[in-house]
């Protein structure tokens, strides 16, 4: 690990024993006597959206990650740290996701006095793709992009929130059966979107590869210019091959993420150009990691999810402009 991130993190652990001690004595009793005080923190705007589904008014909900805020490189701050001191439950993706947060709940989780759930380490281990488990990082984190994987989630949150406060979980239980029906329509609606795209046309290309488990779901072949993760920035090497393969497959469109500059995207474009000489389209901007800002229609999961597969379906499901046939 890097030196500097090694110092953050160990001035957050700091900042965090000395918030536990002086956190102990404010509105002693208050949370754990009434449930609808139950504070609850969601790292990812999609975590929250899940636990908002569930919980309806009977929490306080915070989200710390909002739109456009990469999971993968984010360092909290000290007010964070405060936001994370007074949550009842956290809930977080884990597997690696918020890579710079992970000692901070790590440590947290060993308090009686907190809930810390990483949704996505709950998940049958069979169901994950795996990362590079020679580096300690066994499976790719970003498990909302498969829905039926995202609903396994919501019962991870509703178990959780029924436990910390039985008398709504009959609610809980309730709501993220309705919710989970809406899921099960939005599965359909991402298989159907994908059916339009001609088959030797669903190749997803993206900055980094956060679209595996959408590609395994789905049926779409995922190429990234970075890995899993966007902690290292991509090289020259690593656009150039990508490049390769777009020039190779004869992709129409390759997509910009909100979480990421466009310009690795954009560099990628620029290598096909001079190695074809073939036009590769921008196809839009896909939300990989983080939602879309309030009112844009993607600042909830189902949005979002049906934002990414219009995009992607209406950029893939035309003919590869300038082909030799
Ligand atoms: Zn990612």
């Amino acid at each position: 690990m890097r030196p500097l991130l090694v110092f953050l993190t160990g001035v957050l652990l700091m900042l965090l024993a000395a918030c536990g001690a002086a956190g102990q004595a404010p509105e002693p009793g208050a949370a754990s006597t009434d449930a609808s005080e139950l504070t609850v923190l969601a790292t990812t705007q999609q975590i929250a959206d899940a636990v908002a589904n569930v919980a309806g008014d009977n929490i306080a909900l915070t989200i710390l990650l909002g739109p456009g805020i990469d999971p993968h490189t984010y360092v909290p701050t000290e007010s964070d740290i405060q936001t994370i001191q007074n949550a009842d439950i956290i809930f977080y993706n884990g597997l690696h996701l918020e890579a710079q947060m992970e000692r901070v709940f790590e440590q947290l989780a060993e308090r009686a006095d907190v809930t810390v759930v990483p949704v996505a380490d709950q998940l049958d281990e069979t169901s994950l793709l795996s990362w590079e488990p020679e580096a300690g990082l066994p499976y790719d984190p970003h498990v909302w992009n498969d829905v039926r994987l995202w609903t396994e989630v919501v019962f991870v949150i509703s178990e959780t929130l029924s436990e910390a406060d039985p008398t709504n979980a009959e609610t809980y239980q309730t709501n993220a059966e309705t919710y989970v029906a809406e899921l099960d329509e939005l599965h359909q609606y991402i298989l159907n979107g994908v059916e339009q795209i001609p088959q030797e046309q669903r190749v997803l290309i993206t900055a980094h590869d956060a679209f595996g488990y959408f590609g395994r779901a789905y049926g779409l072949a995922v190429e990234a210019v970075q890995g899993l993760s966007t902690e290292t920035e991509a090289s020259t090497a690593d656009v150039q091959a990508l490049a390769d393969i777009v020039a190779e497959r004869v992709v129409p469109a390759i997509f910009i993420e909100t979480t990421i500059s466009p310009r690795t995207i954009e560099a990628v474009q620029e290598a096909v150009r001079a190695e074809t000489g073939r036009e590769v389209a921008i196809g839009g901007t896909l939300y990989s990691d983080a939602m879309g800002e309030p009112g844009s229609g993607a600042d909830t999961y189902i949005g979002m999810m049906r934002h990414n597969v219009d995009t992607i379906v209406s950029a893939l499901g035309t003919a590869a402009a300038d082909t030799d046939e």
